[in-house]
């Protein structure tokens, strides 16, 4: 009989569940729902149920080993708790993992999305070929994920790979999590937007303006770029002095500004890092896309099994 396990993703604006067999098929295309963010704690709850057990029905002619959840924010990995989340506040310090398990009668597995989607990438993407490498997600924030021998670096409480909060600049601009010049202030969409505003590239420009006013050849724009670089390499280096991994992954929405951003990114992991002058250390785009996550999350409850029948 087929074992496959249920991942779900909880964005900011998606909500999506797939199903994803112990060989990394994906057994159908994944449910993708708008989340209600709006309709509070109750609402996104009941959609996750909703989608998993319409997961559950259509199959039922095979063995579910659990459910995985990527959500975003901090988590108290033992307790099952979120406990800062900047989309889904109503989520916080509730038992979420326990209220779900509750009623849909399966075990479930809370994880960060950025490592779920580091797992994942590590599972059935670009990372597949070593057990342990960074991952880091560039989007509306920055997320990280650190893979060890094959799992979750979680740390004491499971917060560990926060890697947006690194402090890349002492006397940059304020974080939400109280931090000064964390990498996410220089290195996100959100960043690159705020960069613009304040070189006074135009009002209301998203990033992928600004990646167009790069491409056409301007010059502010590429420098906004290369700031974002010179962050990611700063923070890169430091991963790999401090892990010697063989591997670090980028992903998220900022990719296609690969071009752009990651001539100095490189320039500037070369500079501060020794063992990446002196070794075969890659630093290479992810292959999963937005999938990772998912398939992260899948695997979290397969990978759990397997490691306690040991
Ligand atoms: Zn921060």
């Amino acid at each position: 009989m087929t074992e496959f396990g249920i991942g779900v993703d909880l964005g900011g604006t998606n909500l999506r569940a797939a199903a994803i067999d112990r060989d990394g098929n994906l057994l159908d295309k994944p449910i993708n729902v708008d989340t209600n963010y709006l309709g509070g704690r109750e609402a996104v709850i009941g959609d996750i149920v909703a989608a998993v057990n319409r997961l559950k029905v259509q199959f039922e002619g095979s063995r579910l080993a659990g459910v995985g959840i990527g959500v975003p924010g901090f988590i108290r990995l033992r307790e099952g708790f979120i406990t800062n989340s900047n989309n889904l506040p109503y989520l916080e310090n509730f038992p979420v993992r326990d209220d779900i398990e509750r009623r849909l009668g399966t075990p479930i597995i809370l994880e960060n999305d950025a490592n779920a989607a580091a797992l994942g990438e590590t599972w059935m993407g670009a990372g597949k070929e070593v057990d342990d490498l960074v991952l880091l997600t560039l989007g509306t924030g920055v997320g990280g994920g650190i893979i060890l021998d094959g799992k979750v670096l979680h740390g004491a409480l499971g917060m560990a790979g926060e890697l947006g909060h690194l402090t890349i600049d002492p006397n940059g601009p304020p974080c939400g999590c109280g931090n000064n010049g964390c990498l996410e202030k220089i290195a996100s969409a959100t960043a690159v937007e705020s960069m613009a505003y304040l070189m006074s590239l135009g009002d209301n420009l998203t990033s992928r303006d600004v990646y167009h006013l790069a491409a056409g050849g301007n010059i502010k724009a590429q420098r906004i770029f290369q700031q974002m670089g010179r962050a990611l390499g700063i923070a890169i280096a430091n991963l790999i002095n401090t892990f010697n991994f063989p591997l670090y992954l980028l992903s998220g929405g900022m990719l296609p500004a690969w071009d752009y951003f990651a001539p100095s990114m490189l320039e500037e992991v070369s500079r501060r890092s020794f063992t990446y002058r002196n070794s075969q250390t890659r630093i290479e785009q992810a292959k999963l896309g937005n999938l990772a996550g998912l398939y992260g999350a899948a695997y979290l409850p397969l990978q759990n099994q397997a490691l306690h029948s040991r």
